[in-house]
């Protein structure tokens, strides 16, 4: 829809609009009114260029497009009906819960075994553990390949689906190698596309599901469902949404909490939301509040950083990681409030 400036356009633009239109396969029905006259796109007005040409001119006010943009991942899609299914639970169903380290120390395994371990008879369905790692400071540990040997260890002992982050075509070709069940796509890499393409077109024809991080500064949602479609249009639907703080942060907290866009996510597409709040708040202490709120919001699964041992931890561990002891409890806490918010509100 496009809204002209002036009240009406005289024939030479709305002949110019046309022209333009029609390089992209659409045409221009004017809506006329009383006083204003608005002129619709008709045909596919999803394409961008086509969007900023219009814009560009002078007399046009702005361009509204109705279309979703990531119609693979409309709420109305086919796509809809599609369940993940990850550790026996069923997305959308049951809440998933998705915890461990941040970071797997390759020089003391037990810590991940231990963690894995305490992480299940705690409650968690999935194992999360960092094998390679983005960082704020290029400096800081990186990570280390054996530990996806130590990742998959625990895979085996507790029968755990594992989730470790990948952040270039090596990293891809070895975790699908090793049979890593989910691919993490890290915050600072949400909208690299050539990684989010060549993740697309791996898991495409396989079972491995994708957990797509919201970019780490603070974007639109529709640029956070076009980058999941972006991975889905490639022919594996498997794709988590996870909202997990953006920049700038909230004063105190390391990121600014963004668990409330869930029902957003929720109202826009069919894809499942598990949220992270350890990286939203960033300090262990405020993680139970902000997973609980997430829960409220209507998340379908949360994803935690655990650790038997904090302040033995690598990366995020020592300051955000929770206890095995806290995660118990704060999964009773969430299973309960999930209870209550589906639980029918009188209408009288
Ligand atoms: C992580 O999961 O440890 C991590 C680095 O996540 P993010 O990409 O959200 O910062
Ligand atoms: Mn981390």
């Amino acid at each position: 829809m496009i809204l002209p400036k002036n009240n009406r356009l005289p024939p030479e633009q709305v002949a110019e609009l046309t022209a333009i239109v029609a390089e992209f396969g659409c045409r221009i029905q004017p809506i006329v009114g009383a006083v204003r006259t608005i002129y619709a796109i008709v045909g596919d007005e999803r394409d961008e260029l086509m969007i900023s040409r219009l814009e560009g001119l002078p007399y046009v006010d702005r361009v509204d497009t109705i279309q979703s943009p990531h119609k693979l991942m409309d709420i109305k899609s086919d796509l809809a009906s599609h369940r993940l299914k990850i550790g026996g639970v069923t997305l959308g169903e049951e809440l998933l819960f998705i915890a461990g380290q941040c970071t797997i120390d390759p020089a003391n395994p037990q810590y991940f075994i231990e963690t894995a371990h305490a992480v299940k008879a705690a409650g968690a369905q999935a194992l999360r553990g960092g094998v390679w790692k983005p960082r704020t400071n290029p400096y800081a540990f990186q990570g280390d390949v054996r530990s996806l040997g130590i990742l998959m260890e625990a895979a085996r002992q507790t029968g755990l689906p594992v989730v470790t982050e990948v952040m270039d075509e090596n990293h891809l070709r070895l975790a699908l190698e090793a049979g890593v069940h989910v691919l993490q796509i890290g915050a600072r890499n949400a909208l690299n596309y050539s990684l989010l393409r060549q993740v697309g077109q791996a898991v495409a024809g396989r079972d491995t599901a994708v957990l797509l991080k919201r970019g780490m500064h603070l974007g639109p949602v529709n640029e956070f469902i076009s980058a999941a479609e972006y991975i889905v249009n490639f022919g594996n639907p498997n794709v988590i949404l996870c909202p997990r703080g953006t920049q700038p942060g909230l004063d105190g907290y390391r990121n600014h909490p963004d668990e409330s866009i869930t029902p957003l996510l929720k109202e826009r597409t069919w894809a499942p939301v598990v949220v992270d709040p350890s990286h939203s708040v960033g300090k262990a202490a405020y993680v139970p509040a902000c997973a609980l709120a997430a829960v409220a919001y209507g998340a379908d699964g949360l994803c935690l950083e655990a650790h038997v041992s904090p302040s033995h931890g690598l990366g995020d561990d020592p300051k955000q990681a929770i206890t095995p002891a806290v995660l118990a409890e704060l999964i009773t806490r969430a299973r309960a409030l999930h209870a209550l918010r589906r639980a029918p509100v009188p209408t009288a």
